[in-house]
């Protein structure tokens, strides 16, 4: 698929899916197909050079957020209070990237065709290699993110990364993020119990999950996958709530439509409060900015879509402030407790 896929059918995300995670793991050589940034339209957004041989990358996470929309704390209140940094306004991390993604959200900041699992995009690796090439740099971050993509379609590669940097005895001093949006149970269909525990319990790691809209019809409008899947994405956040793992949320909120945005932010939010009382708090909303890749995938609903989000975005703040205290909405997001987090608690 490339970019002309936004004006194409609806994505079938179960056989997409299983194609293109075919294409971007080797389970026998524990390799990954990790997509070469060099050359790429993303690479014009970048304000540093792509470092590790052309696969990786250095982001600066800001907190600092437009007008009316809330501070962006992640990763940078989980990754500092794990590693016992001063709370700051930014972070650095290393980003790497797999090559798949079973969506096309039409707001993606990254190509769409560092997507598919192309070959001549991306190189395989193991996540040894990644390490190595981690700390061969100058100064290197004290956080490595895994993205996408769409990591989950090669869930292994969260519990590789792990396994590598104990090898290399980094496990107390980097710690690791990863992206998940929501689509697939393969968590569930290729870890093994154990390591499903494994993950969910080391100690230095933390996952951010992506609501892609606050109902169906913006779920579809955002990610070409079929609206049914909106309900999915609370389903596989409740199961990995119930693992224990430390999990965090994004929302994006643009939408075709905001005539019902008062009834369906309400039933949003309350979703939400169904996994656990206290995951709104532990949600960001993301405000969606034409990046480069973005630009020639532009029409008029969408830029309409980009204005729409404005009044999302005021629905959402109106319905945390009648839920939640000033005290509790003060809260940093990394000491929020989610109360039905199995496991452990915290
Ligand atoms: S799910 Fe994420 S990586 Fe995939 S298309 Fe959407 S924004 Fe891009």
């Amino acid at each position: 698929m490339g970019d002309r896929t936004t004006s194409l059918r609806v994505i079938n995300t179960d056989r997409f899916s299983v194609g293109l995670r075919a294409r971007a793991i080797d389970l026998s050589g524990r390799r990954l197909l990790v997509t070469r940034l060099t050359g790429s339209d993303q690479e014009k957004d970048l304000t540093c050079p792509v470092n590790c041989r052309g696969l990786g990358r250095v982001r600066h996470f800001r907190r600092d957020s437009s007008p009316g929309w809330p501070p962006n704390s992640l990763p940078i209140d989980p990754a500092g209070k794990a590693l016992g940094l001063e709370p700051g306004q930014l972070i650095r991390a290393q980003v790497f990237q797999n090559s798949v993604c079973n969506w096309r959200c039409w707001y993606c900041f990254v190509d769409f065709s560092l997507l598919n699992g192309d070959e001549t995009r991306a190189e395989w690796v193991t996540a040894d290699e990644l390490v190595r090439l981690f700390r061969e740099q100058p100064d290197p971050p004290r956080m490595i993110d895994l993205t996408g993509g769409q990591p989950d379609l090669t869930p292994e590669w969260v519990p590789w990364m792990m396994d590598a940097l104990e090898e290399a005895g980094l496990q107390d001093s980097v710690y690791l993020w990863s992206d998940d949006n929501l689509s697939n149970d393969y968590f569930w269909q290729y870890l093994d119990a154990a390591t499903q525990q494994r993950v969910a319990h080391y100690p230095k790691y933390g996952r951010v999950c992506c609501f892609k809209g606050y109902n169906a019809e913006s779920f579809a409008f955002n990610t070409m996958a079929s609206r049914d899947l909106f309900e999915r994405q609370f389903d596989l956040m409740k199961r990995l709530m119930e693992l224990g793992l430390d999990l965090y949320a994004y929302v994006t909120l643009t939408t075709p439509c905001a005539k019902r945005v008062i009834e369906d932010m309400s039933r949003f939010v309350d979703k939400l409060q169904h996994i656990d009382p206290n995951l709104p708090l532990r949600t960001i909303p993301l405000e969606i900015r034409p990046f480069t890749p973005v630009v020639p995938r532009l029409d008029d609903d969408k830029r309409r879509a980009i204005d729409l989000q404005q009044q999302a975005i005021a629905r959402w703040r109106v319905e945390l402030g009648e839920r939640f205290t000033a005290e509790e909405l003060g809260l940093k997001i990394c000491d929020i407790p989610l109360l039905r987090r199995g496991g452990r608690h915290g």
